[in-house]
């Protein structure tokens, strides 16, 4: 038994065909599920990059010297940071664990 399918522009009975053969309307699931992913992943790649992105490389690529150097201070102060509530973390862990 073939399998048919009913064309949803145009209301055209297809067989097994990927396009409606009276309108080119697209039939076919898979046809349309991967229009769909790259569609998202078009949308996706193309998103505009959250404020913090944005302000982050502002501040690294600034015209000035000063705010480049501050911005590397802040980033290596950041690292070290986060690197010593890692330690603390890692410690209480060991103690409770
Ligand atoms: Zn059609």
């Amino acid at each position: 038994m073939a399998i048919e399918r009913k064309c949803p522009e145009c209301g055209y009975w297809n067989n097994e065909e990927d396009y409606c053969v009276s309108c080119g309307a697209v039939l076919s699931p898979k046809i349309i599920v991967a229009q769909r992913e790259e569609k998202l992943e078009w949308e996706r790649l193309n998103a505009p990059k959250p404020f913090i992105d944005r302000f982050l490389e502002k501040w690294k690529h600034s015209r000035f010297l000063l705010i480049r150097i501050s911005f590397h201070i802040f980033y290596t102060i950041w690292a070290i940071v986060m690197s010593i509530a890692f330690f603390f973390a890692y410690i209480t862990i060991g103690v409770n664990g």
